[in-house]
């Protein structure tokens, strides 16, 4: 009996439903975009790498207590999770400045954000993804203001959790994007953290270990990512290079 159906094709995980009406395979795929899905190239083990990379951080998250859509490793490059109905929100928290921030208000790239900000974006590709406020999203509707709370409230812990975690391991969290959605009526964590959804930068050398090598046609983009783990502990498998 077949029972996955592809549902959704983004630009870098597809998801398919499963037997379980609560539950969908996430897969995630190689390959990688920038500039609201402008430049496309597929990059080998970055499907794999991702994966692992976000069920630990998710399992991380989870016992810390941020609930999660998290729910098992399939395989190499899919994972189980909770079905959600997504808001279609981002939500940007920024340790120190870079990217969207400092190309917007003219602030130095590195300068560490005291207290870390919060951002909401559009999920939007055809407009860019632009800047909402609270305000904006309780008039058209997009959430709550309990749902507001809820997601500032959560991706302000995760920034306590997670800052904290890539310290430990050398490392700067400089920027993150989360989207939550609803399971029944809980708000909780969907989507990924990934390397591709954050900015990561050697706390000593300052070394670009992140997306923007991908961005900035750096090179050595899945090597980054592959660093940032060993680092954090995470084990990966052996893959040949394709
Ligand atoms: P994009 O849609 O930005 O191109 P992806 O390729 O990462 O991004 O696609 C994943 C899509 O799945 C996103 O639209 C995201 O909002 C959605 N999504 C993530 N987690 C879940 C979930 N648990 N349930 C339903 N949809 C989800
Ligand atoms: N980000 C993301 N998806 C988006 C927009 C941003 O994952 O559609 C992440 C991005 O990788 C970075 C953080 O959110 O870690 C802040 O991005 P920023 O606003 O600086 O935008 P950018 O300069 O990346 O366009």
């Amino acid at each position: 009996m077949i029972t996955e159906t592809l549902l959704y094709t983004g630009k870098a995980k597809s998801l398919y439903t499963t037997e379980n009406p609560d539950q969908l395979l996430c897969v995630f795929r190689n390959d990688t975009s920038a500039f609201d899905g402008e430049k496309i190239v597929q990059l080998a083990r970055k499907g794999m790498v991702n994966n692992y990379f976000n069920a630990f951080i998710m399992q991380k998250l989870a016992q810390a207590g941020i609930p999660n859509h998290f729910e098992k490793l399939k395989n190499d490059t899919s994972s189980i999770v909770k079905r959600l109905k997504m808001i279609p929100v981002e939500c940007v928290v920024r340790n120190f400045a870079a990217g969207s921030l400092c190309r917007r208000l003219g602030v130095e790239m590195g300068l560490e954000l005291k207290p870390p900000t919060f951002e909401f974006f559009l999920k939007n590709d055809a407009l860019h993804d632009p800047m909402i406020n609270d305000s904006l999203i309780i008039t058209f509707q997009w959430a709550t203001q309990k749902d507001i709370d809820q997601m500032k409230a959560y991706a302000l812990q995760v920034n306590t959790v997670l800052s904290e975690l890539f310290l430990k391991a050398g490392l700067l969290l400089v920027d993150y994007k989360l989207e939550f959605g609803h399971y029944h009526n809980s708000l909780i964590l969907g989507d990924e953290f990934s390397p591709d959804g954050c900015r990561i930068w050697d706390a000593k050398t300052k070394k670009v270990l992140d997306k923007d090598r991908f961005r900035k046609d750096m090179g050595d983009v899945v090597e980054a990512y592959e660093e940032v783990a060993q680092r954090l502990g995470i084990a990966l498998p052996v893959m040949p290079v394709a």
